[in-house]
């Protein structure tokens, strides 16, 4: 970890803390040499979480896809962009702790749904009702993507 004051690779760790997704730890550093301050962003081992999906495939964890399904649920409902990013981070974070580096599928999607039904009773609906008939995220945002198209069409 060198000092990216004066090059410097001895430096003493100040504070460290996890972010908030807890992938990641924040260190605050200080240069013995130059006496200067930086801060790194350290990834825990990289873990990739693997989901397997109904018919046995598996690929690797995506947030974004994650992410974005909870937003298409919510659409045009009263839930911050912050609410969602904490949902998805407390998914996350249940996934590095209770499941290890392999989820079901199945296991996610019943997750997102007792999220969504704790905070909003439409958002959930909208999930479950596409969700249950597809059993799969991807499938889902498939389907979602299909019926904004037509909402669009219709305006
Ligand atoms: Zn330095």
């Amino acid at each position: 970890m060198k000092c990216p004051f004066c090059g410097c690779e001895e430096n003493k760790v100040i504070d460290s803390r996890p972010s908030k997704d807890g992938l990641s730890v924040r260190r605050r550093r200080e240069c013995l040499k130059c006496g200067r301050r930086f801060t790194t962003y350290e990834y825990v081992e990289k873990t990739v979480i693997y989901v397997t999906k109904r018919d046995g495939k598996r690929e690797e964890f995506n947030r974004g896809k994650l992410k974005q399904s909870i937003e298409i649920a919510c659409r045009k409902r009263p839930i911050s962009g912050e609410e969602i990013e904490n949902m998805v981070n407390k998914i996350i974070r249940e996934m590095f702790e209770i499941e290890g580096n392999e989820v079901k599928s199945v296991w996610l999607g019943e997750r997102v749904m007792e999220e969504l039904k704790a905070i909003d009773h439409v958002a959930y609906i909208r999930f479950a009702s596409v969700y249950r008939n597809f059993k799969d995220i991807d499938q889902f945002m498939k389907e979602f993507e299909t019926i904004k198209r037509k909402e669009s069409e219709q305006k």
